[in-house]
């Protein structure tokens, strides 16, 4: 946003200041003295169930939290979303802090945390309960030592970052609610590490394909529209694209299903498939390839049936859509991230995925994802565990980059 107002012009100088500033150095203290607290905090948070659609109880524990702390606006948002704003002198610049508050886990599933050594282990203990922690840790740290700022930041959990969630509560955020318009940059704390600084939207399109028809005996029948068969021509015919190496783009059939058995034609079957690429106009380009491969398969199917049997109707339904786009390398936002990241003796990785910023970075607004510290393994999986010995890197890494962009008074 070229008119959004901004306060960074020279980020190594930035963040030179900060490191001398006596508060920023009390805050990277708390973070090394309270880290078993904050982990304490983290295992709260994670225990607590927050399956796509269902972050409610999360939510609210979350605005609990930034209540204790001061923000005692702190309120869920119409899509679910927890949002607090901390003021500084001005309204603006604004900076959204974020992590999601959404798992990949279904209800039902044990968030129980449970301590192998140094390691913790539950569903979503990383992804994303160490942003969450994140987020409690710098409200915390920014309170504990009267760090004011000149620009006002909006601490965020949000809903629906996982799969089918399909960014919705950063979309509400940033599209809708009485925060659109109003954010000039954004920071998702979305796992853990000290190194990456995601900056390039990893764009996808993704569908549910139905087909459906008459049904039959497979020896009676034989000639009515098979939905198994037109399913088969898609998948051939998408397996045919010609997918460029650079810029990267990709296509899955992840799930097919359909069918009742050996001998019988099949009334239904159904597949997911994901599309994506690291350019808008190559996901748009293998998007359309699809839709049409989709209909000319039905088409194909149907153009062979038995005279007089009814056609396979064909249901296409997107499941995702998420945009892609970049943060430019050389947006204040970047190279604050870089200048901290390397101020705290750690070499900057700039990468593409897909996430919360995603949406933001859409919309012109500069965004990047960054990890909150620690380690983890199995994303994702039952067996997901963290480790949050080095925590304290992210952590401070996280509060120069926020500092530097609404500036301490
Ligand atoms: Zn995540």
């Amino acid at each position: 946003m070229s008119s959004s107002p901004t306060i960074t012009l020279a980020p190594d100088k930035t963040v030179e200041e900060l490191l001398g500033n006596p508060r920023v150095q009390s805050a990277f203290r708390f973070f090394e003295t309270h880290a078993p607290e904050i982990t304490e905090e983290q295992i709260r948070l994670c225990q607590i169930p927050a399956p796509p659609f269902g972050e409610q109880e999360r939510a609210r524990y979350l605005c609990e939290r930034f209540r204790e702390q001061g923000l005692r606006e702190a309120a869920l948002d119409e899509e679910g979303n927890c949002v607090a704003l901390r003021e500084g002198s001005m309204r603006r610049p604004l900076l959204v802090v974020s992590a999601h508050l959404d798992t990949v886990f279904p209800a039902g599933t044990d968030h129980t945390v449970r301590r192998e050594q140094h390691r913790l282990l539950a569903p979503g203990i990383a992804d994303d309960g160490c942003g969450l922690a994140a987020l409690v840790a710098e409200l915390r740290a920014l309170e504990a030592f009267h760090l004011e700022t000149e620009g006002s930041i909006l601490f965020v959990g949000t809903v629906g970052e996982e799969g089918e969630g399909n960014l919705r509560g950063a979309r509400h955020l940033l599209t809708k609610g009485i925060w659109a318009n109003q954010v000039d940059a954004f920071i998702s704390f979305d796992g853990p590490g000290v190194e990456r600084i995601t900056h390039a939207a990893l764009g996808s399109r993704r569908y549910r394909v139905r087909l459906r028809g008459a049904g039959g005996h497979s020896w009676g029948d034989f000639g009515a529209a098979n939905p198994v068969h037109a399913l088969g021509r898609a998948i051939s015919r998408l397996a045919s694209y010609p997918a460029p190496v650079e810029p990267r783009t990709t296509f899955n059939v992840g799930r097919i299903e359909g069918g009742a058995g050996i001998n019988v034609i099949p009334r239904e079957a159904l597949m997911d498939v994901d599309l994506r690429s690291a350019s808008a106009e190559e996901l748009q380009r293998l998007d359309a390839f699809f839709r049409r491969a989709a209909r000319e398969a039905a088409d194909d199917e149907n153009a062979g049936r038995r005279a007089g049997d009814p056609p396979l109707e064909l249901d296409m339904k997107l499941i995702g859509d998420r945009p892609s786009g970049e943060t430019p390398t050389d947006s204040p936002l970047v190279r604050m991230a870089e200048e901290a990241t390397r101020a705290l003796g750690f070499s900057p990785r700039l990468d593409r995925s897909s996430t919360d910023s995603n949406v933001a970075i859409s919309l012109g607004i500069p965004a990047i994802t960054i990890g909150a510290g620690g380690s983890s393994g199995n994303s994702h999986t039952l067996d997901e565990w963290y480790d949050p010995r080095g925590r304290e890197a992210g952590l401070k890494r996280a509060l120069l980059i926020m500092l530097g962009m609404v500036g301490v008074k």
